[in-house]
């Protein structure tokens, strides 16, 4: 089984959800039974309570999960249905673990969020993930934020467990334009920075920006964060997020993930998918 992690940098509203249901969609397309994961770092179980002025609003699933509204993207993009195990969220992890420490499930043991909490996410990561073939997994938030900390670090011990050619980390950021009309790439070159100093290494980088990415940019981009200059990506504003899958694939995310993946043998000649 393969997954695919996606991060985000720089600020949050960046598209990081319409990247993740990008990938994965062109990756449905190409012959794969995709299914994702959505991880949000708030400490709310799930969503029904939240306020949808502050939060968009919330997705209701088949199973009667309330969840947060990345997830009926998924479900439209990736044309599957879901079930609340789909949206991990730290209330939930937490409310788990400590009611296994009330049922007495650690006795003698010091509960700890290395590695009761980052057990339980990997745990519900690999379940939501079973008899599929990519699941892709969204990290909601900015790396960064102390809320994150926890999801991160369990993914970073993730990729330590499974095999090199089986996880790719997919980092999103901004990329502006200055005033004088230049793509300014230091904010993805902080972000990338905060990313490694937590000990993940972005395999693939997706830059947000209102236009595609000079080659030149993406260059610069490449010497800075240390990916090869193919590994770097644009996701420019489009009328309609529909467009979006269009706009990566033409730009050939798609053939990029599955190379690293190991995926490209199995893949759908292009002109069938
Ligand atoms: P994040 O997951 O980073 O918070 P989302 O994927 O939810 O961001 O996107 C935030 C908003 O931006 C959504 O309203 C989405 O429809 C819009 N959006 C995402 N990508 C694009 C794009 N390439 N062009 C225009 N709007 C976009």
């Amino acid at each position: 089984r393969k997954f695919v992690f996606v991060t985000g940098g720089v600020m949050s509203g960046l598209g990081k959800g319409i990247t993740a249901a990008s990938t994965g969609r062109l990756l449905s397309n190409a012959g794969f039974d995709v299914t994702a994961v959505k991880i949000d770092p708030y400490l709310n179980v799930d969503a029904g309570t939240m306020n949808p002025y502050e939060h968009g609003e919330v997705y209701v699933l088949k199973d009667g999960g309330e969840v947060d509204l990345d997830l009926g993207n998924y479900e439209r993009f990736l044309g599957v249905d879901m079930t609340s195990d789909h949206n991990v969220t730290t209330g939930k992890t937490y409310q788990h673990v400590i009611e296994n420490e009330r049922a007495g499930d650690y006795l003698g043991k010091t509960v700890q969020i290395i590695p009761h909490i980052t057990d339980d996410i990997k745990r519900r990561i690999r379940e939501a993930a079973e008899g599929t073939d990519v699941c892709i997994v969204e990290i909601g938030g900015t790396v960064g934020d102390i809320e994150s900390m926890p999801f991160l670090e369990a993914l970073r011990q993730f990729s330590h467990e499974e095999n090199d050619e089986d996880v790719l980390f997919t980092h999103v950021t901004l990329v502006p334009y200055s005033k004088n009309g230049e793509q300014k790439t230091k904010p993805t070159q902080h972000s990338v920075k905060e990313l490694r100093s937590i000990g993940l290494q972005p395999d693939v980088l997706v830059g947000r920006c209102a236009d595609r990415l000079d080659p030149s940019v993406k260059e610069k981009i490449a010497l800075f964060c240390d990916v090869p200059t193919d590994a770097v990506f644009s996701n420019p504003d489009v009328e309609d997020v529909y467009h979006v899958p269009l706009m990566v694939e033409d730009e050939g995310l798609d053939e990029y993930v599955m190379e690293q993946l190991g995926l490209a043998d199995e893949a759908l000649p292009g002109d069938e998918r």
